[in-house]
């Protein structure tokens, strides 16, 4: 019982850790796909957008410088130049462009071709202005992927937020499951626990203290008496001619009977220092700690007239048509130092004499 309660507790947690860790591995991929994508999102940026404004714009300046040149009718060699031109323009015609972009380029990269074969000022006027157009191209698209970008960015922010935001509910929420669960458990074992031990000490019939509390109660009976130097008293109670009785009215009646003179007993010694015991079948004990003995008497006369009053027929008793019962007991004085057993032998002769003496009442050891 208490493993299978034990296992399922562990099942539990068990399983709570596997989704954290889920979780926690499922977030991370998740960051790791969005922190790739801010990457390549730069990687667009730089590559497919600064390089080859870059590059363009190398070209548009050797272009220029050839134009100035020849526009000063200077004799000019531009074989540097058209070096740097062609070889920038080869790098950004083999950059990645799309279809529409291709044919674009495809058609720049003739005319430019066609400028240093014709070689002629107006041809390379031209071709600078398609290489500006191409430059503006680039900035704009450079500005659109920038402000997509940004906006890829402050989603990946808001996603990572609220990412960090479920785990740590998610957290929060284990750990408050899991303070619960053990909360509840102890809950659980504390009041089976109170329950054990209250079940261990009560008569299961009468509800009174049984028999082994009896003589816990009762062998250290002496020693409270020595410590507080209180005077304690022992009292026996045995139903009268109960054999009787359950034959006169069934066993069945016999046990209610039974639960109604231990209610008696119970309802009127309800105090802190009041202990009521089932001894064993038709008898009671009842330990009283600090009393003296002239309330002890009053105690006793009352009690007997408590059980007639309850009226409870029995007609077989010899006594009264009613049940009785017949009392014994007996004082401790503090540091007199008898023994737990005497006291107990010393009361059930009290008991006997008033059995002896026609039952219905009670006797208190008054000496050997
Ligand atoms: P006395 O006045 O001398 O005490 O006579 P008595 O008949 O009461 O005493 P005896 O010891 O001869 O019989 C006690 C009876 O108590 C016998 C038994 O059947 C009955 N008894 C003991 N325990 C229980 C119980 O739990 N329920 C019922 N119904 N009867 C019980
Ligand atoms: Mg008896
Ligand atoms: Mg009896």
């Amino acid at each position: 019982m208490k493993f299978k309660l034990f296992k399922t507790v562990t099942f539990k947690l068990v399983l709570l850790v596997f989704v954290a860790l889920l979780a926690l591995i499922g977030t991370s991929l998740l960051f790791n796909s969005q922190i790739d994508k801010l990457k390549s999102q730069i990687d667009n940026l730089y590559f497919g957008n600064f390089v080859p404004i870059v590059k363009l714009n190398n070209i548009k300046n050797n272009y220029k410088s050839i134009i100035s040149c020849r526009t000063m009718k200077y004799i000019c060699d531009f074989k540097k130049e058209e070096k740097i031109i062609l070889d920038e323009w080869d790098y950004y015609y083999n950059s990645y462009k799309n279809e529409k972009e291709r044919n674009v380029i495809n058609n720049v990269d003739l005319a430019l071709k066609e400028t240093f074969k014709v070689n002629k000022l107006h041809i390379f006027k031209n071709i600078v202005k398609k290489i500006e157009f191409l430059i503006d191209y680039e900035t704009k698209t450079a500005f659109k992927q920038r402000k997509l970008f940004v906006e890829e960015y402050k989603k990946m922010k808001d996603y990572l937020f609220f990412n960090i935001l479920l785990l740590l509910i998610l957290t929060f929420a284990m750990l408050a499951y899991i303070i619960y669960q053990v909360v509840k458990k102890d809950n659980q074992l504390r009041v089976l626990n109170t329950k054990y031990k209250i079940d261990s000490i009560t008569d299961s019939m009468t509800k009174l203290y049984n028999r082994k509390y009896f003589d816990t109660i009762f062998d250290n009976m002496p020693f409270i008496s020595n410590a507080n130097n209180w005077e304690c008293a022992f009292i026996m109670f045995d139903i009268d001619f109960f054999k009787q009785y359950n034959d006169t009215y069934g066993h069945d009646l016999g046990d209610e009977t039974l639960k109604k003179v231990a209610n008696v007993l119970k309802e009127y010694f309800n105090n802190k220092y009041e202990f009521v015991f089932r001894l064993g079948g038709e008898e009671f004990g009842v330990v009283l700690f600090d009393i003296d003995i002239d309330i002890l008497e009053s105690c006793l006369k009352e009690i007997n007239k408590k059980i007639v009053d309850l009226k409870i027929e029995h007609k077989t008793s010899e006594v009264l048509d009613f049940v009785t019962i017949s009392i014994g007991a007996i004082m401790y004085r503090p540091n007199t130092y008898i023994s737990a057993n005497k006291l107990y032998k010393r009361a059930d002769d009290c008991l006997y004499k008033s059995k002896h003496n026609g039952r219905n009442q009670y006797h208190i050891f008054k000496g050997e």
